[in-house]
């Protein structure tokens, strides 16, 4: 029988249209978290996303159409979601990567920096006030391994990835003492993925694979060889397993850590 700690919790994930977002909105909804969910995509898209919820056994699933790159659009998503429950859970997930050089990365600075750092700033400082309050809370950032380390042809999304890590530990320290033991206090963690297969970097996959004549698995080989030594992709459900635990009570010292699942990209 499916453990259901979550009974009572709501979760708000961001970018959970789809990749990692929508596992972990699946995974919190099968353990018996109401989720929020918001991310761009089709009105298939989006529908798709809520019955995979509700068919994983969340009870209430709510779309929230923000577009993040938005302050006040932000601003408008909190306030719904305020009306309809306390949030317990925030997952910033939502995010874009743009690959060219610095010169070539003007025109994408301000957005990648908007939505992978700035909208998880909004969405932390407009919730963890509230968490304080009831002594319980989760924020769990999806950062990644460019959180840790650099590559290059990549600067906005390195620097916004080391930004959230950095903005999580701060936030980390100023709730540390909210909550006790019971209560399960809160906590900001980032996850630090490496590579993860969903659509996030199917222009890095396309880009290899067209260098091996086309071979998709050639070309995910090619990129996993490079940084990652397990050389195999993490699927997103492993990374909503992570997400789940982090939830957990027992996890109420696991604390302004930035963890990475990346088959030892980082150990190296
Ligand atoms: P994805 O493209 O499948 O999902 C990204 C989500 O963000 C989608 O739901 C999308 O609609 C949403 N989004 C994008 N722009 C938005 C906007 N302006 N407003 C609202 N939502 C927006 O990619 P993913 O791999 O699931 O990425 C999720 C997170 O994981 C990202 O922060 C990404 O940087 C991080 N990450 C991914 C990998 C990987 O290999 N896939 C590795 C490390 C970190």
């Amino acid at each position: 029988m499916t453990d259901t700690f979550l009974a009572g919790r709501t979760a708000l994930i961001t970018g959970s249209t789809s990749g990692i977002g929508l596992a972990i909105a699946e995974a919190l909804g099968r353990h018996g978290a109401k989720v929020g969910i918001n991310g761009l995509g089709t009105p298939e898209q989006i529908d798709a996303a809520i019955q995979q919820c509700k068919d994983a056994g969340a009870p209430d699933v709510r779309y929230f159409d923000a577009n993040l790159v938005d302050p006040k659009a932000i601003d408008a998503m909190l306030a719904e979601a305020a009306q309809w429950s306390p949030i317990d859970v925030l997952v910033n997930s939502a995010g874009i990567q743009r690959t060219a050089p610095i010169e070539g990365q003007r025109d994408n600075w301000d957005a990648v920096i908007a939505i992978n750092l700035s909208a998880a700033f909004h969405c932390m400082s407009g919730l963890l006030p509230d968490m304080r309050e009831r002594g319980f809370g989760r924020v769990i950032n999806i950062a990644s391994v460019h959180g840790l380390v650099a590559s290059v042809e990549k600067a906005p999304y390195v620097a916004s990835k080391f930004g959230i890590v950095g903005l999580s530990k701060v936030a980390a320290l100023e709730y540390a003492s909210a909550g006790n033991r019971d209560s399960g206090g809160v906590t900001v963690n980032c996850i630090c993925p490496g590579w993860v297969e969903t659509p996030l970097i199917e222009s890095q996959i396309q880009a290899r694979a067209d260098q091996h004549g086309g071979d998709r698995d050639a070309g995910i080989a090619d990129l996993l060889s490079e940084k990652q030594p397990s050389r195999r992709m993490t699927l997103p459900e492993e990374i909503a397993e992570l997400a789940l635990w982090l939830c957990r009570r027992e996890a109420h010292n696991l604390n302004g850590a930035a963890i990475p699942v990346d088959g030892g990209w980082t150990s190296q």
